[in-house]
């Protein structure tokens, strides 16, 4: 299904059906950024909540925090980010473009004028968005917009152990705006300048990060898998020796067949005592965590599960992204607990009381039920369903005039997102089949 899937027809399913707008759009634009519209954010919320609900709240050894965005700057002078959190900037001595020297096609070759040979040295430019906190602008002033949440973990993980002494191994996520001022933003939102991150930091004693990292990579998968990715999409990239980050001994990424290639999704990194040791040293405080059974104080190592939420907002799109040709419509095939309309409610005309009266008794009964529902009676039923459809929601009730009387009296048809099917059900008993029928919402 998502094989055929070109990014274009993502890109403007999302604009015209209130998924994902360009930033600032009335003014033009401010390229990297992306504003969520209403069925947009319940689907990134959806994610997020399902993230949060499968590594916070369903297990007994994971900690949630929410930290501050502007952070000292010793945070990122200690973790390193300051010296090299860099990507390689070419610049073209024709047109004056300016690209990142290991994304080109042709290394050679300006993208944007044609000329060749018109680049000099590639020199490192950092990533970071650099502000001043108060009304000093000076050097004392500065702070960052964070690139990463990893680094609002690693500064609370003694505030976590002094409060909760939590027995090894013990997680911290938090979840959260990131922002990296990307030299050349692209795909959609697959690289933003600001963009959502979930992420974990899971400690664990140093002989044991093995079977914990075991662990993650099954727990990456479980949650793809939740997600409704097809587990043939979704690439294990084992990153070799040479290309680790200096911190990391071992590195997975994760890749997902998006429209535009093989590209990741999310990281899974083994990052030692890296974090926690620069903090103790920068900062003077122990980081050493005490065992409960009386053995000996440690600087725990960690596990970092990474994952980017715009990149699973668009893995989402592209697995559920089919164009239904026999039926002559788009359908965003979305889990059912993923999608942000969970059920629609359409009475067959708008003008007719006692059918609007009985359409609105129900949409009242599902929505106290489901929440996300939708009272749809603009357009014919046919126009009604393809629009469903484009927006994922998995069913579509009708009240027709048969819900009104006789031996259908109090009956209304439930429409199938993906077959198309319809059947015909008793209200008294919709709630009920609705959680157990095909999308078991
Ligand atoms: P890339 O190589 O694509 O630049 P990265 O290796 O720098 O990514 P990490 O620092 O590991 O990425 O960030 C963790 C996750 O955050 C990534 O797996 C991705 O899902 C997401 N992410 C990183 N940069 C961006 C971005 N500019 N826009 C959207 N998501 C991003």
């Amino acid at each position: 299904m998502s094989k055929d899937v070109k990014l274009e027809d993502i890109v403007s399913l999302c604009k015209r059906r209130g998924f994902i707008f360009q930033g600032s759009e009335v003014y033009g634009g401010l390229a990297g950024t992306w504003d969520y519209g209403p069925l947009g954010v319940a689907l990134k919320k959806n994610i997020m909540d399902l993230w949060w609900k499968m590594f916070v709240s369903d297990r007994d050894d994971m900690y949630g925090v929410d930290a501050a965005i502007l952070m000292n700057k010793k945070v990122w002078e200690a973790s390193g980010h300051t010296a090299t959190f860099t990507d390689p900037l070419v610049e073209c001595s024709n047109c004056h473009g300016r690209f990142r020297a290991d994304k080109l096609d042709d290394a050679n070759k300006c993208p944007t004028c044609g000329k060749e040979g018109t680049f000099g040295e590639a020199r490192a430019f950092n990533m970071m968005f650099k502000t001043n906190v108060g009304p000093v602008e000076d050097e004392n002033s500065i702070s960052y917009l964070r690139p990463e949440t990893a680094q609002g973990i690693f500064t609370n993980f003694k505030n976590v152990v002094d409060t909760f002494y939590p027995d090894m191994p013990f997680g911290i996520a938090q979840q959260g705006k990131g922002f990296r001022n990307e030299i050349s933003p692209r795909d959609f939102i697959f690289r933003d300048r600001e963009f959502e991150m979930m992420e974990i930091e899971y400690f664990v004693h140093p002989d044991k990060w093995q079977e914990s990292f075991e662990h993650w990579v099954e727990q990456t998968k479980a949650f793809f898998t939740a997600l409704g990715l097809p587990a043939d999409n979704v690439h294990e990239l084992e990153v070799e020796q040479a290309d680790l980050a200096h911190y990391s001994k071992r590195t997975v990424d994760f890749e997902y067949d998006f429209p535009i290639g093989k590209e990741e999704l999310s990281g899974l990194a083994y990052r030692t005592d890296f974090d926690l040791g620069n903090i103790q040293n920068a900062s003077g405080k122990s980081m050493e965590y005490r065992p409960k059974d009386g053995g000996e104080v440690f600087v725990p190592h960690v596990i970092e599960p990474s994952f980017g939420v715009e990149r699973a907002v668009m893995a989402v799109l592209t697995a559920a992204y089919w164009n239904d040709e026999a039926n002559e419509r788009i359908v965003l095939k979305l889990p059912a607990h993923l999608a942000p309309v969970k059920v629609a409610v359409c009475p067959l005309a708008k003008n007719n009381e006692a059918l609007v009266a009985k359409a609105r008794e129900v949409y009242d009964m599902l929505r106290k039920e489901f929440g996300e529902v939708m009272y749809i009676d603009s357009g014919n039923i046919g126009k009604n369903y393809r629009k469903m459809d484009e927006i994922g929601v998995p069913y579509v009730v009708t009240v027709d005039f048969e819900s009104l009387e006789g031996d259908t009296k109090d009956t209304v048809t439930v429409r199938h997102r993906d077959t198309t099917d319809q059947e015909r059900i008793e209200v008294a008993k919709l709630v009920q089949g609705l959680k157990t029928s095909t999308f078991s919402l």
